[in-house]
This record gives structure tokens, C-alpha cells and sequence, in this order.
């Protein structure tokens, strides 16, 4: 059974209020969408909740064989939901966090699917003003929502599997997408692809199948461009980002100061400069041409 459910082995997490998000500063069209796109993040949530302790209900006692055409199927399908991204890799017990405290999360199934849904490339580009972050609330709504759906899609096959929805979730997801070979980890902590660089966020379903189909996505390196670059770390508006990240002594790495990040990223409803000064972002995977200039 222990090999089946994977359950944290005592990472941090810090705790996402969705009542600190501030919208006072969205004035008309956009304070109507936000209006609309908050209640559809907590329905997504609530469902992800709900669908969890049903699913612990019953565990299994063993992992089920999955197909190269269920794999298919289910990426077909994360396709025709909007999902843009996805990828694969076992789930990682040292990523999961010691509390889930949006989705109330405990234990998740042996193996994972990585999605990733884009952001609006305009929209992005004002961040830190209202439309970039009318953005992070459409993308958290609509991201749930698929990863929700595609949930529903994988138990009607007959597999079990919990949905980690993109706004809080149980484990640290840029660390699985890396696992799952979807890109990696920026000077800032987000995930860089290769099709969006940091433009993207994240979800992760749980499922109880083996095995694992292959990654698709094209393997690329960052790290000496970003060593160059530090664009995130000069335009933080509140020096969050750190110079060198912190290694703990049990290997967790630590990029920014989630205490400074925190306070902004409520304050203007998801930031996102750290997002919309990566040249990953501004001119595309193009931009490591010129690491060789
Ligand atoms: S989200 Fe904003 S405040 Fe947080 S690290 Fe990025 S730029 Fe800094
Ligand atoms: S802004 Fe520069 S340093 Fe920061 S993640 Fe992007 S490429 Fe790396």
C-alpha cells in the first residue's frame, strides 16, 4: 500500500488566501470579470475538495495497467479542454507539501500528469496593472476547471486519480513539471518552456495507472542565460527574488522571499513582472541565440 500513496515528507508550504486578493484597483469591464471568474475559481476548488475525500473512500490495493491508447485518449482529451502542456513523471513525496491548505490534499496516487495552461500574451504585458491580473484569475478558473474535467474524463476509463487544482495544491508543481521534462526552473522559481517560457500556470493530477507513456516536450538548458540575464531579480518591485537561492540542508532550494512576494502578489491580484520581464516570455525560447553573441 505505501508504495501506492505517496504522502509529504515535511516540506513548507505558505498559505494562499484567496480573500487577501485585492480588487479595488479593477475599475468597470474588468471588476465585472473578476466578479464573475472568483466565484468559478472556488466552485473548481470546492469540486477538486469534494471529489478528493470521496475518492480516499475506497483506496486501491493495487495500481492499474494503463495502455499506450488510454494515454492517448487522455491526451486527446487534456487537448480538446484547452490544456496546453502536459507531461508525465512519478509523483515525488519530498514535492508534496506537509499541508494542502486550499484543496485539503493528504496523499496523492503513485504517478502524475503535469498540465500547463498559457497565459494571455498582451494581457501579461501590463502586469503589474489589473488586466495582467484579471489573467492569474482566468487562468486559475479555467485551468481547474480542465484539470477537473479531464479528472472526471480519467475515473469514467474506470482509473482512479485526484485532481490538484492550479491556485494553492499539495505539491510543488514547477519541481514536477521539471520531472515530467516540460522545461526549467527560472532565476524567479517558475517554470520555463520552451513554447512560453514562464508564461504558464501549472496543475497536477494524481493517478493510480502504470505505465507512464514518454515525454514528448524538446529538452532545453536556461541556466547559463539566466546567470547572465537577472532581469527578474533587477525589476522584483519588491526585491523578492534572491541573487542565489537558498539550499536547505535537505536539498529543497528557495528562490524568493515568499513573505515580500506574498504581499505584492495579493496586493496587485497575482503581480506577474517577474513573468512579463523574462526575455523566455518577451521573445521565446529564440532568446538563447543570443547567449551565443
Ligand atoms: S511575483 Fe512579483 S513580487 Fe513576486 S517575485 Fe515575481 S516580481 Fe517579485
Ligand atoms: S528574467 Fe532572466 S534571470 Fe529571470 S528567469 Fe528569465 S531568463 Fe532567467
Amino acid at each position: 500500500m505505501d508504495l501506492l500513496l505517496k504522502k509529504s515528507t515535511g516540506l513548507r508550504s505558505k498559505v494562499i488566501k484567496m480573500d487577501k486578493f485585492d480588487i479595488s484597483s479593477f475599475t468597470d469591464i474588468l471588476a465585472d470579470k473578476a466578479g464573475k471568474i472568483i466565484p468559478e475559481i472556488f466552485k473548481g476548488v470546492q469540486k477538486a475538495r469534494r471529489d478528493y475525500k470521496n475518492e480516499i473512500k475506497i483506496l486501491p490495493d493495487e495500481i492499474k495497467y494503463a495502455s499506450a491508447e488510454l494515454w492517448e485518449e487522455i491526451i486527446g482529451k487534456a487537448i480538446s479542454l484547452g490544456i496546453d502542456l502536459i507531461g508525465f513523471a512519478p509523483i515525488d513525496e519530498n514535492l508534496i507539501f506537509e499541508n494542502d491548505y486550499v484543496g485539503g490534499i493528504e496523499m496523492l496516487y503513485e504517478n502524475g500528469i503535469v498540465l500547463g495552461m498559457e497565459m494571455n500574451y498582451d494581457a501579461i504585458n501590463t502586469a503589474p496593472k489589473p488586466p495582467a491580473g484579471l489573467e492569474s484569475l482566468r487562468i486559475y478558473a479555467e485551468l481547474g476547471n480542465a484539470t477537473n474535467k479531464l479528472v472526471d474524463f480519467i475515473r469514467s476509463k474506470g482509473y482512479k486519480a485526484i485532481a490538484c487544482h492550479p491556485l494553492g495544491g499539495p505539491i510543488l508543481y514547477p519541481a514536477m513539471a521539471v520531472k515530467a521534462k516540460l522545461g526549467k526552473i527560472g532565476k524567479q522559481g517558475l517554470l520555463i518552456t520552451k513554447k512560453y517560457g514562464p508564461r504558464q500556470r501549472l496543475s497536477i493530477i494524481a493517478i493510480n495507472a502504470t505505465p507512464l507513456p514518454e515525454n514528448q516536450c524538446e529538452d532545453f538548458e536556461i541556466s547559463e542565460f539566466c546567470e547572465r540575464c537577472r532581469r527578474c531579480i533587477h525589476f522584483c518591485p519588491v526585491n523578492a527574488i534572491f541573487e542565489d537561492p537558498l539550499v536547505k540542508k535537505n536539498g529543497t532550494i528557495t528562490r524568493i522571499d515568499s513573505n515580500k512576494c506574498f504581499e505584492y502578489f495579493y496586493e496587485t491580484t497575482g503581480c506577474s513582472v517577474c513573468i512579463e520581464t523574462c526575455p523566455f516570455h518577451k521573445i521565446g525560447s529564440e532568446v538563447l541565440y543570443y547567449r551565443q553573441l
